[in-house]
């Protein structure tokens, strides 16, 4: 019996085998559906763990920031309106989830000096989602954690049910409001995808490099948790540089926001 469930195995594999945008092979083995509800119960419980900005003005400069990147992403990726929460609390962190969910934490504001490094912050988040990042890890950890065989008799809408299995997969870990950090091939992959969805999105792609800059700057201090989860490095500043003359062909002044960003948020000392 278990030889031919092993072969079933790698056929579903080698089907659920594509490439990512930037050429990357994939396995992944949900379906879109599946993510939409994994992400959407994550969210959900996100916000019943984490307290909810109440703060107008830095709620209308998140939602504003955030409508313009999420506008240009793909139908494919998510049909309907993006949900966009802003979280209260110092976290330096952001994240982005599959079924249109948005969460940015009041902390990293104090980072993003711009609405353009706020554009390029949603930008890599989204970025995750659209190359199916997520999809990739649940796929990766089920196939060591269950074995193939288990792994192939497990794909199914029963999966939802396994909160703690997915939630890690959805990058939150096991313990609701811990974020997991994504692997180096994914990072740079969400850099160049964000980089050029904000630029598509009126947000100068230049101020993904100032970001990264800021966040290493920030990291020489006390360790912030997106420093944590989202390794900043010169590998990737290097990278944005280099990609710039790239996403700078999709950008256009005549497309900027006027996301205006409260002063109640202060910029970092510099
Ligand atoms: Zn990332």
């Amino acid at each position: 019996m278990k030889l031919p469930l092993i072969m079933l195995g790698a056929l579903i594999v080698l089907s659920a085998c594509t490439s990512s945008s930037t050429g990357r092979k994939q396995v992944m083995l949900f379906s879109e559906s599946e993510l939409d509800k994994m992400g959407a119960a994550s969210f959900e419980e996100m916000k019943k763990q984490t307290p909810i900005s109440t703060d107008k003005a830095t709620i209308n400069f998140v939602q504003c920031v955030a409508n313009a990147v999420t506008k240009n992403v793909p139908k494919s990726v998510h049909k309907g309106n993006w949900e966009v929460v802003v979280f209260d609390s110092a976290q330096v962190n952001a994240f982005a989830l599959p079924g249109g969910k948005i969460g940015v934490y009041t902390g990293i504001l104090k980072v993003t000096e711009t609405q353009d490094q706020l554009g390029a912050i949603i930008g890599h988040e989204v970025g995750h989602v659209i190359e199916h990042h997520s999809n990739e890890r649940l796929s990766a950890s089920k196939l060591q954690n269950m074995g193939m065989a288990a792994a192939t008799a497990a794909v199914g809408m029963t999966d939802v049910e396994n909160k703690g299995l997915w939630m890690a997969g959805l990058g939150l870990g096991l313990q609701y409001g811990v974020i997991m950090p994504y692997g180096r091939s994914h990072e740079s992959e969400a850099d160049i995808v964000g980089q050029d969805l904000m630029a598509r999105s009126g947000f100068e792609p230049s101020a993904s490099i100032k970001l990264w800059q800021n966040m290493a700057k920030l990291s020489q201090g006390a360790p912030a948790e997106f420093m944590s989860t989202h390794p900043s490095n010169e590998t990737r500043i290097k990278q944005l540089t280099e990609h710039l003359p790239v996403s700078m062909n999709y950008y256009q002044t005549t497309n900027r926001p006027q996301c205006q960003k409260p002063s109640v948020i202060s910029s970092p000392k510099s």
